[in-house]
């Protein structure tokens, strides 16, 4: 994968998102890939997105450049985000060639993080 911009080499990076309430404070850490030249973050605007599906009830949504979720559409529920690799290797995964709201489905899903 190379940038479309310098057509420099993608690296893995972090980002660390903090959020302070009165109560407590929060961590997001995103796992993002970025140009190692230019800095260009090619896909966080299009995610989560969803890339596969096992079934007519089961959804692949990509969360992250990393990471996707499984979405149980029968329960509404959402699974812990894993390594997309390593999701799509269990199971049986076929193409999406419908258009899902990736975001809709999973502000309305229950999690089921452990
Ligand atoms: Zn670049």
């Amino acid at each position: 994968m190379k940038c479309p911009k310098c057509g420099g080499r993608y690296i893995e990076d972090v980002t660390e998102k903090h959020e302070v309430t009165d109560d407590f404070i929060t961590i997001q850490i995103d796992e993002i890939v970025r140009c190692e030249k230019c800095g260009y973050d090619i896909t966080n605007q299009q995610l989560p997105r969803v890339i596969a599906k096992r079934d007519e009830d089961t959804l692949l949504i990509q969360v992250s450049q990393t990471h996707s979720r499984i979405l149980s559409l029968r329960d509404n529920v959402m699974f812990p985000a894993m390594y997309t690799e390593a999701l799509l290797v269990k199971g049986y995964w076929d193409d999406v060639e419908e258009e899902f709201d990736a975001k809709t489905l999973l502000d309305n899903a229950r999690t089921n993080d452990f």
